[in-house]
């Protein structure tokens, strides 16, 4: 029960090697037929693609926490800008390990802010236009369900 007790790479069943002992966890930001899509620094896993702020989740954190913990650190949002009650989730479960992204909707006054050095920018992009983006292998391979997720609940 340490902050950072997810931090560790887990052999999933599924072939691959992915980040979070307890899973992961990110957050994808909408407003009006826009999502918000944070290119990766160069130097990270899958650097320089778009894709959303996440990562590992603590064992004390729920999937919501988690997600708009790294939202914080990695684009500056803050936890107010966001609507949570009407947040949707979509679950990525591998049996030993999961992604769940967590959709919100940002507020009015909903402003990025300060990148940290994960990220080289963040930006809105239209929701017919996220395909033609540079994107992170595991968000391209699941954006095409997030995307019916989202319109389905409009
Ligand atoms: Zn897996």
């Amino acid at each position: 029960m340490a902050a950072r007790d997810g931090d560790g790479w887990i052999e999933c069943r599924c072939g691959s090697r992915h980040w979070g002992l307890h899973g992961a966890a990110g957050l994808l930001l909408t407003r009006s037929g826009e999502i918000l899509l944070q290119l990766r620094a160069p130097w990270v896993h899958n650097g320089g693609t778009w894709g959303i702020p996440g990562g590992a989740r603590d064992s004390h954190e729920s999937w919501h926490e988690a997600a708009i913990r790294e939202a914080i650190e990695e684009i500056g949002i803050s936890g107010e800008m966001i609507d949570l009650e009407s947040a949707l989730q979509f679950s990525d479960d591998h049996g030993d390990w999961r992604y769940e992204t967590i959709i919100a909707h940002a507020l009015d006054h909903f402003t990025i802010g300060e990148s940290n050095h994960e990220t080289v920018e963040a930006n809105w992009f239209e929701m017919g236009k996220i395909e033609e983006l540079p994107l992170h292998v595991s968000f391209a391979k699941a954006w095409p369900d997030i995307k019916a997720l989202i319109e389905s609940s409009q």
